[in-house]
């Protein structure tokens, strides 16, 4: 049985980066493409609840018919496993992304988070960035990333992902025969140089831009920022399940009994046994 893959980005349907990832797939399966009509990088996990949704078709450049939504790439991936298409879809991938996803960026996504929402949508989701020199400019090769890209895919094709769990793939800026080849890792740290830029209109009024330098990281051995840096293709398995296992003991030997509802506890033992037993 063929598969039918869902592609997506966020960087907005006409970005290189999601035609060839779109050509890599279709070596896979066919091939489905429903992307944000414009850039929603740093958009996160968003779902439109105040406004329409309305959706274009557009033509890569390759001939390929793809299809741009207005709102988020969430928004995209709702769409399309919410009955836009009539297929149904086996896997969701999403990218590739001008610029590495790694630790606390994930949250900020908009490729991490299309692969989450085909997590809620009850499917794989696999999501793929490539680094970019802080400064560059000029052409990027897409090849090497679209080649891991397709090894992540193959993978998750035949062995499937555990429940709640989606890929978090991120490519090294190298030539295909520099790449080290791929690491398991775990989400390292990003160090944020975010400055607040403040400026005043014409009517001398403030206004601010979240400014600073682009974010570095702490290249420690394990992460995904330590696998980039070695010249590794990451692949961190990431969860929905954002709960802070490690914090609920502690939390719960603080005071959470009201002396005017002293008659109610309302962290009673048996709730923090079975939050900390998952
Ligand atoms: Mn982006």
């Amino acid at each position: 049985m063929t598969k039918n893959i869902l592609v997506t980005n966020d960087d907005g349907v006409l970005a290189p980066g999601l035609l060839a990832l779109a050509q890599e797939m279709r070596k896979l399966g066919t091939v489905t493409i429903l992307a944000p009509d414009r850039n929603w990088s740093g958009g996160g996990h968003v779902k439109t609840l105040d406004r329409a949704l309305r959706v274009r078709e557009f033509h890569l450049d390759d001939g390929t018919q793809a299809f741009g939504g207005d709102g988020a790439p969430s928004d995209c991936v709702a769409l399309a496993t919410l009955g836009y298409f009539k297929e149904k879809f086996d896997l969701v991938v999403s990218g590739i992304n001008v610029g590495a996803n790694l630790g606390h960026d994930v949250t900020y996504s908009g490729t991490v988070t299309a692969a989450m929402e085909a997590v809620i949508a009850g499917l794989p989701g696999v999501a793929v960035s490539l680094e970019i020199p802080d400064g560059h400019v000029g052409p990027i090769d897409f090849g090497p990333s679209a080649l891991a890209a397709g090894m992540a895919v193959r993978n998750v094709l035949q062995h499937g992902l555990p429940a709640d769990t989606l890929l978090n793939v991120n490519v090294p800026f190298l030539k295909q025969d520099e790449i080290q080849g791929f690491r398991m890792t775990r989400q390292g740290l990003r160090v944020y140089h975010s400055r607040l830029d403040e400026r005043v209109d014409p009517r001398g009024r403030p206004y601010y831009w979240i400014g600073g330098e682009a974010p570095t990281g702490v290249p420690e051995s394990g992460t995904d920022v330590g696998a980039l840096s070695d010249g590794f293709v990451s692949v961190t398995p990431l969860q929905l399940d954002l709960t802070a296992y490690r914090a609920v003991s502690e939390i719960n030997t603080w005071n959470w009994h009201d002396p005017i509802l002293s008659e109610v506890s309302l962290l009673r033992p048996s709730s923090v046994v079975a939050a900390e037993k998952q």
